[in-house]
């Protein structure tokens, strides 16, 4: 057998993990990195696969895409990152004894939502599973054949349905349901109607020849009608914003404005046009939401205390009207001129590496204002050089169109406007070659 010394034996695992130290990764993982490449006779390529271990850990990115709510960048970005000093989250702090983890943030989004009551859960649809549970178990829902929709994610109307022990009462068609076609579903003798459910249809729209009941009309029906706002435009008014509502923005429902229309409840996303984490919002007359609290479903789907930690911020910055404090507010209410002047500056930077800055279009993302684009600006250069872009140490995530890559400033923070510039002058040398 070769001496270790003369370097053409397999280094020991623990040298070899000792090694792997710059990687960032904790020693079990090196370990288990080293021990890999050794059972793979792959000892150089230990610490590329290191790396790619590091790199499947959630890492920060610069989005560069245009797509303000990016689901694979998890949505909605919040200010700050989110540590956990001992909370209240179940404490009443005039008592002493246990309290609900619901009651302030519950408070508080009623208050913003201009509803009797709210509570929130992991996501949407865990918000929308617990009020059919809740509400309609054994019983039957009438929906519009149009709303009867696939999200994405394998969240599918009547599938939720019949996990929730529900019964689904198509109405209507595909293209057009009146409020006479919900009266003859509820009427029918079979039919034994605990809510009706309208689904905003998110990702997808139906053009020309389309009807559907509106909210005030289907509130006349005499059943709680219980609305899946998806997207969560908490009020089409936008107060919160200084200039109005934008608007790319117009056609979308609100929590609001659907309440004061007649709906008994509505549910929606913590992460897509709320701005806030990933987690469902219930909210309407307190009864119902009462119902929800208490089925046994609400446990399994509450929230942690991170997720009502950073709720509780967002709603107060809605409360407090400003959007400062809320990130996705913030990148839609840049101005054009402001993402025009930055890319100038960007292009300006990295002279000579024939990069040029022109109009862009961002989009809302997740699901929200299908079809909608929001004016933007950015900076593109020739070629396709999203994977280099992805590669960096703080990966930027572009967007290739026509064999250029283009890097939409909308939703990259300014700060970040320095990363961009080094990436670019990094791209320089490759393409003169
Ligand atoms: C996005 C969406 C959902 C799912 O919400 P998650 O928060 O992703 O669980 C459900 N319904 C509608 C209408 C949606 O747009």
């Amino acid at each position: 057998m070769k001496s270790s010394a003369d370097g053409t034996r397999p280094p020991s695992v623990d040298r070899l993990a000792r090694s792997l130290a710059s990687s960032g990764l904790p020693h079990p993982l090196r370990v288990e990195v080293a021990r890999e490449a050794i059972a793979a006779g792959d000892v150089p390529g230990a610490a590329r696969r290191a790396d790619d271990l590091r790199r499947a850990l959630l890492t920060p990115v610069v989005n560069a895409t245009g797509v303000l709510l990016h689901t694979n960048l998890g949505r909605a970005p919040l200010a700050g990152a989110f540590t956990s000093p001992p909370r209240s989250v179940e404490l009443d702090l005039r008592t002493g004894e246990r309290g609900s983890r619901q009651a302030g943030i519950g408070r508080l989004l009623a208050a913003a939502c201009g509803s009797e009551s709210a509570m929130v859960v992991n996501n949407n649809a865990a918000a929308v599973l617990l009020v059919l549970a809740a509400l309609a178990a054994g019983r039957d829902v009438p929906v519009s054949r149009g709303e009867s929709v696939e999200i994405g994610g394998s969240f599918r109307v009547p599938e939720v349905m019949e996990q929730s022990g529900a019964r689904l009462v198509d109405v209507g068609t595909t293209n057009r349901t009146r409020l006479a076609d919900y009266r003859r579903a509820i009427d029918r003798p079979d039919v034994d109607a605990a809510i009706v459910l309208k689904v905003h249809p998110s990702n997808y729209r139906v053009d020309g020849f389309v009807e559907s009941a509106t909210v005030d009309e289907l509130a006349t029906l005499g059943v709680p009608v219980v609305v899946d706002l998806g997207s969560g435009l908490l009020d089409a008014s936008t107060p919160w914003l200084p200039g109005g509502p934008p608007s790319w923005l117009a056609d979308e429902p609100a929590a609001v404005q659907t309440l004061r229309s007649g709906a008994a409840l509505v549910t929606f996303s913590g992460d897509k046009l709320f701005g806030g984490p990933q987690a469902g919002i219930i909210a309407g007359r307190s009864d119902l939401v009462e119902r929800c609290r208490r089925h046994p479903l609400a446990r399994a789907l509450r929230p942690g205390g991170l997720v009502l930690a950073a709720m509780q911020e967002t709603t107060l910055a809605y409360l407090d009207r400003d959007h400062t404090r809320i990130p996705f507010w913030v990148m839609a209410a840049r101005t054009v001129g402001e993402l025009q002047e930055r890319a100038g500056s960007i292009a300006q930077r990295v002279e000579g590496a024939d990069v040029c800055d022109e109009a862009m279009e961002s989009v809302p993302g997740a699901g929200s204002a299908p079809g909608v684009t929001i004016p933007s600006w950015g900076v593109v250069v020739d070629g396709d050089h999203a994977a280099t872009m992805r590669s960096r140490a703080t990966p930027i995530i572009a967007r290739v169109r026509d064999g250029r890559t283009m890097l939409d400033l909308r939703a990259v923070e300014p700060d970040d406007d320095a990363l961009i510039v080094e990436a670019l002058i990094d791209l320089a040398p490759a393409r003169s070659r």
